[in-house]
Formats: C-alpha cells, structure tokens, sequence
C-alpha cells in the first residue's frame, strides 16, 4: 500500500459520503493496482489468464456506480468505492461489457451484482456480509473450488452438481465472460499440455520402482504438473479441477500433488 495511501482514501471516502461521485476519485484505487496485481502474478483474479497491467483495472466486486441486479433503483455500494475489501484486479474481458461476434458469446461484470436473495440486498452503508453474492468471488477461500473445464475444448463448466452452486457457477460464467472464446482457446492450450504431462507422469510412475531412469522421468512430469497447478500460472484453478479428475487408487502421487 503506498505511503499515505488509507489518508487519501477516506479523504475520498468522506467526500463521496457528502455527495461527490466517486469516479472523480478513481486515481485512490488506481494506486492500489500494482499491488493488487502482484498478489496473483499478473493475473486476472476472475479468469486466470496473465495479462499487461495496462489492459487490467481494479474492478469493484460490489459495484460503485448502479447496480443493475437490483429490485429497487440502486446507487451502487458507493460506501465501498475505497475500502480495499472489495477490489478485485481485472481483465477487460471479465471487467466490462463485450460481444464477441465470431464465438457468439456475450458477457463481462459491468453494474451486475445479482444475489441469492435480493430480499437482502443493502442500499445504504451497511455490512456486506449480510448478502450472499451469487457471483464467485476470488477472494472467497472456496468458491473457484467451483468452477472447473472440459478438457476436450477447455469450455468453463460447475465443478460440481449441487443445483445451487451450479446456478452460481453458471452465472459467473457469463457474468464473467469466461465462456469467451480466445479465453476457451488459451485455457484448452493448458488443458491439453496439463493431460500429456498427466499421461506421462502415469506410465513413467508404473515402472519407477525398478528403473532409476523412468524414476527421474517420472519426477520431471510431476515438477511440471506440480508448476501448472501453482497459483501463479495460468489457469491453476481449472488445471486442479482436471488433475482431481485423474485420481485413483494406482496413482496416489496425484492427491499428494494436489496436497502440495
Ligand atoms: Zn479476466
């Protein structure tokens, strides 16, 4: 956080409580979009995929400005406008509004902020915790648990069949945009390496204990794997999701890389 940065914040902060639009004070949380970008190594916090700072924003989870979700006519959450709790560092793609035409898909977060139970739903300084955000939030200790990808074509999918989380898993999807198809694309690249790398690490680990050879082999596969599931690279979470589908009895080495 750079020197004086909690100062100007609530100078901010107290000026749009008296009025002021917070936008006139997006140079606050712009500050804070370096660091919040080395926290996950470049990377879009939403869908994973590395990208130049310049492109990215600090995107508000609850948004400043209207909340289109909303029953009742919404402001936004303007009272979190500065409170760092609720910035999330994003890609364009994630962050905004797009239709990309060639693929069909149309998505991005914008002013959406949809709720379990809109009954819930804060319209003035308050706790946030009181709603429950059907978006999944990246700073949630569980909730990228949810979502995962086919690996035949690296398209975003729920991880699981539970019907409510899977109506947010879907939701995030397009919410998010990560059904964009470039983004499809690149995740599908990883998907396929991940599984050579998981292929190989299987039929090297089956013959390690009486050939020191595949024994090393084996070790390299699974330095690889091991690399494509670490939070830093791209993707990590979908690239867990695929190598939790790959457990089994024979290949314990695969829960013990994923304990890592
Ligand atoms: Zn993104």
């Amino acid at each position: 956080m750079p020197d004086g940065w909690l100062a100007r914040a609530a100078a901010a902060a107290a000026a749009v409580a008296a009025g002021g639009d917070p936008n006139d004070h997006a140079a606050v949380w712009r500050e804070l979009k370096d660091g919040l970008a080395e926290l996950f190594n470049d990377k879009c916090w939403y869908c994973e995929v590395p990208v130049p700072r310049s492109d990215n924003a600090v995107d508000h989870f609850r948004p400043k400005g209207r909340v289109s979700d909303a029953a009742m006519e919404h402001q936004g959450y303007r009272w979190l406008a500065f409170d760092p709790a609720n910035f999330r560092y994003a890609c364009t793609y994630c962050n905004s509004k797009r239709k990309d035409l060639e693929g069909g898909t149309i998505g991005g977060k914008a002013d959406r902020f949809p709720l379990v139970d809109e009954n819930a739903r804060l319209y003035d300084a308050g706790e946030p915790d009181r709603e429950r955000p059907i978006l999944l939030d990246p700073c949630d200790i569980e909730d990228w648990r949810l979502l995962g990808c086919r690996r035949e074509n690296g398209k975003p999918c729920a991880s699981t069949n539970a019907p409510g989380e899977v109506a947010r898993a879907d939701a995030s999807i397009e919410i998010y945009h990560l059904h964009h198809e470039p983004t499809c694309k690149l995740r599908h690249g990883e998907a396929v390496r991940l599984m050579g790398d998981i292929e190989e690490a299987k039929s090297y680990f089956a013959l390690a204990e009486t050939n020191a050879d595949h024994a090393r082999s084996f070790k390299v596969a699974a330095q690889r794997i091991l690399k494509a599931i670490h939070i830093n690279s791209a993707f990590s979470g979908d690239m867990r999701f695929l190598l939790g589908g790959e457990r089994s009895a024979e290949h314990p080495w695969i829960q013990t890389l994923l304990e890592t």
